[in-house]
């Protein structure tokens, strides 16, 4: 038989043990690696509400999406760590974000999930082939979702799913045929080609790792990758390898560069080459009628976009130039595009 004294002490054990559980999960991450806070989410009008998440390396969006199209709940938390593969742990917290936020808004009854996610990702499939920083290889994803929430589940690639959003929602929604780049950390992209993604299996759009240079070795193994030359991420490396000096992010760089700064300006551009190198090319061969260039990179506005228009012009002849947009959705694509999926189910 159980003692009072000995039940009380069970109850607190317990009480710590779930609020460990509870506060490992009501951590938010404020602001994401280049500083930005979580904006509010457009809405995408009216439907069957949906779950929507959005998993990267390091944090997780979630929200609700009532029937009038508005995001509920909407934030982002930390992407549960794992040795190696991260399939168990993800799913695992995927069910606590939506039993929270079912629970926050009982009123509002999810009838499908969108899950994005990095990486190669086989949509048709149900598959995250390959992503680096999460450690899967073919982990069946979405029917090990759709078996934790109860919910058909639509699955895609998050910069996929997120140049849909700017295609339905955003900076693309004049465009059938457009490119998406995302420059940030690294580079990501995605092509809509006459009003649809081309995927190509999950291959397609890694422009990011389009061979420009003889080097450096990217970390996926090839040498001269665009992104190790022209991200973000990259411009600011290859500043503090040039001098010792670590930048605050690429704009501290770009911001040194037009107050006369050699260096920076030889490593800026160096980069608008390479982007200018890779876009004529996607110009040449897919002839986007615009390129929405989103990321952390796109804050640099006209020092970005002008630069790039100029250059592109001047290696181009007879070829149409596509317009250069800046993406409008920033942060939040990949979830509104995950909606966006999920509603195709619903
Ligand atoms: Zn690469």
């Amino acid at each position: 038989m159980t003692r009072p004294e000995d039940a009380e002490r069970i109850a607190d054990v317990v009480s710590d043990v779930v609020s460990d559980v509870v506060s490992d999960v009501v951590s938010d991450v404020v602001s994401d690696a280049s500083g930005e806070r979580l904006a509010a989410a457009r809405t995408i009008g009216e439907g069957a509400p949906v779950l929507a998440f959005d998993v990267g390396g390091t944090d997780i969006k979630s929200a609700l999406f009532d029937a009038d199209g508005t995001a509920l709940g909407l934030r982002r938390t930390p992407t549960p760590v794992a040795d190696g593969d991260r399939t168990g742990v993800l799913i695992e917290r995927l069910g606590v974000l939506a039993a929270e936020l079912r629970a926050d808004h009982p009123g509002v009854v999810p009838q499908a999930v969108g899950l994005v996610v990095p990486g190669i990702v086989d949509a048709d499939a149900g598959l995250g082939v390959f992503a680096s920083n999460l450690g899967w290889h073919d982990s069946p994803l979405r029917d090990l979702a759709s078996t934790k929430l109860g919910l058909p589940v639509a699955f895609d690639h998050d910069v996929r799913a997120a140049s849909w959003a700017e295609h339905r929602l955003g900076g693309a929604r004049a465009y059938s045929n457009s490119v998406v780049l995302v420059i940030g950390t690294g580079i990501a992209g995605a092509l809509l080609v006459g009003g649809e993604p081309y995927t190509a299996g999950g291959y397609a759009g890694e422009i990011g790792h389009s061979p420009i240079a003889d080097g450096p070795v990217c970390a996926c193994g090839a040498r001269g990758c665009l992104e190790m030359v022209a991200s973000a991420g990259a411009i600011a490396r290859r500043y503090r390898e040039a001098t010792g000096i670590t930048p605050d992010g690429a704009k501290d760089v770009i911001a040194r560069a037009a107050a006369g700064d050699r260096i920076a300006s030889e490593v800026w551009n160096s980069a608008l080459d390479a982007l200018t190198l890779s876009l004529a090319q996607l110009t040449a061969v897919v002839a986007p009628e615009a390129i929405v260039i989103g990321g952390g990179l796109s804050r640099a506005g006209g020092a970005l976009f002008d630069e790039l228009r100029a250059r592109l012009a001047e290696r181009l002849s007879f070829h149409r130039i596509p317009e250069l947009v800046p993406a409008e959705l920033s942060g939040n694509a990949g979830i509104l595009g995950a909606a966006l999926r999920a509603r195709e189910l619903a």
